[in-house]
């Protein structure tokens, strides 16, 4: 299946000069969701992985589905604020500014091997970040699986020393 058929392209969104790839398509059309949560479930099981992890808001999309697939527990990166209990936060650099994200202190038990799940992998500081915070957990992250990878922005050599699947790539 051609999942690029499903992904729109928007020019200038949300701001000049960057072009948003959008997967609410894949989202609505069950085959190429399901055939996507498929791909994204086989390379947590060969990984074996113990649970996934996704950040807010479109990891949730796939992470949890692809949980539940495997029958294995989901857990949730978040921006600051929204996790009731205690948390553990890291902050990663934007182009301008900065970023924070959270997780809850006992969402990981030490030794799980965790796969990480993205809509989209840009520079790769989304998920730099949840690693610092699930190898600060005393987790293992081992891979980290994506619907789309930005090639030209180079995410991948972040996390060189992690397995990396997108199932599309864009320049
Ligand atoms: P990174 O941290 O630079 O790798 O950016 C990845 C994060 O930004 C992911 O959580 C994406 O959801 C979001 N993101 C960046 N660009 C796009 C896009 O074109 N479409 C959808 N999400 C995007």
């Amino acid at each position: 299946m051609d999942l690029k058929e499903y992904i729109a392209s928007i020019e200038g969104f949300p701001k000049e000069g960057i072009i948003f790839r959008d997967v609410t398509g894949l989202l609505a059309n069950a085959d190429a969701f399901r055939y996507a949560c498929d791909q994204l479930a086989d390379f947590a099981r060969r990984l074996q992985a113990d649970v996934i992890v996704a950040p807010e808001s479109r990891g949730f999309l796939f992470g949890a589905p692809v949980a539940c697939q495997l029958g294995i527990g989901f857990v949730p990166v978040r921006k600051p604020g929204k996790l009731p209990r205690k948390t553990i936060s890291c902050s990663y650099d934007l182009e301008y500014g900065s970023n924070v994200l959270e997780m809850h202190v006992d969402s990981i038990l030490p030794g799980q091997r965790v796969v990480i799940i993205d809509d989209l992998l840009a520079t790769g500081g989304t998920v730099e970040a949840s690693v610092k915070m699930i190898r600060e957990l005393k987790g293992e992250p081992v891979g980290c699986a994506f619907i789309i990878e930005l090639e030209d922005l180079h995410g991948r050599e972040v996390l060189s020393d992690l397995e990396v699947l997108s199932l599309l790539t864009y320049e």
